[in-house]
């Protein structure tokens, strides 16, 4: 029998998760269906009471359910935990198992698409909404320093003040940036998504930085500034996208899939 996937987000008719998961399915044999649902802005937990009362085995959860998708579950791996959201669903026995993948899948992306190790490089998070708690925990994991700055400076120290006992990690707005420079600077800010570029300061890219948008689609202000102050290495989120993908896959239907196609695919 076909078992059944979805994500959930509003709005969701761009999203791309169908396509990719339809590849991965091919590509190793599974026999699954995965749907785009729009759920209401006030009915997230009710479009998920369907799912599990229809069969779904699963789904992925996207904006702006991360953060209440990440309360109603009855269980969570420790990485969700960390983020404190969740972007993957499993339906087990009744039960809301939770987890948040986009952390492996950037790391994947900027360690093995990329190869950019991140092993005591200086990393610049710009952002503190959902999808900055969804990979900070990986990059500090993965032997980064870390600056996380926000437009709204008190969401950044909220997000950092877990971490600060174990490594260095500090908060700071945009203009705090000023006559500092980072081998990574990842915008996890949604003012790409709006055409815009925060207030970021002269200097913040070193010849051999590597700026990292999370969002993809288009050649964004972001990644266009980046270059413009000398940054060789520039990258969307399209790899990201796919390898978060990849791993709620593996995680459901434990086969891996090979992600350098499906990327191929998308930017073709
Ligand atoms: P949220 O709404 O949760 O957070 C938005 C963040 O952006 C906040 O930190 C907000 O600051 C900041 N912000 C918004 N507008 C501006 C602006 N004009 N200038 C400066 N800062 C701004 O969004 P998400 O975290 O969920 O998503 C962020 C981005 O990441 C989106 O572009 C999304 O598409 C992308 N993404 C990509 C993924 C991928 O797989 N490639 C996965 C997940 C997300 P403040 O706190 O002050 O409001």
């Amino acid at each position: 029998m076909t078992d059944k996937y979805a994500v959930i987000g509003h709005p969701i008719s761009h999203s791309k998760s169908p396509l990719i998961h339809h590849a991965f399915a091919v590509q190793t044999q599974q026999d699954i269906s995965y749907q785009a649902i729009e759920a209401p802005l006030d009915g997230f937990k009710s479009t998920i009471e369907r799912l599990v009362n229809e069969g779904y085995k699963g789904c992925n959860v996207t904006v702006p359910f991360k953060f209440e998708a990440f309360k109603l579950c009855n269980q969570l791996t420790g990485r969700a935990q960390a983020a404190q959201a969740v972007n993957t669903l499993f339906f087990r026995d009744g039960e809301v198992l939770g987890d948040n993948t986009d952390g492996v899948g950037m790391l994947a992306d900027i360690e093995q698409n990329l190869a950019c190790k991140l092993l005591f490089k200086r990393v610049l998070l710009l952002g503190a909404g959902g999808a900055a708690h969804g990979v900070i925990w990986q990059i500090f994991n993965a032997g980064a320093t870390i600056t996380v700055a926000n437009r709204t400076l008190e969401k950044a120290r909220q997000m950092v003040s877990e971490f600060a006992p174990y490594g260095t990690v500090i908060a700071s707005t945009f203009e705090g940036l000023e006559g500092k420079s980072y081998d990574v600077i990842i915008n996890a800010t949604s003012s790409s998504l709006a055409d815009e570029l925060p207030p970021l300061p002269d200097g913040l890219f070193k010849p051999n930085s590597l700026a990292y948008d999370m969002m993809y689609g288009k050649h964004s202000l972001f990644m266009k500034f980046a270059a413009e102050q000398g940054a060789s290495h520039c990258a969307d989120g399209l790899g990201m996208l796919v390898e978060q993908a990849a791993e709620a896959f593996f995680k459901w239907r434990e086969v891996r899939p090979d992600t350098a196609p499906v990327i191929a695919k998308l930017r073709a």
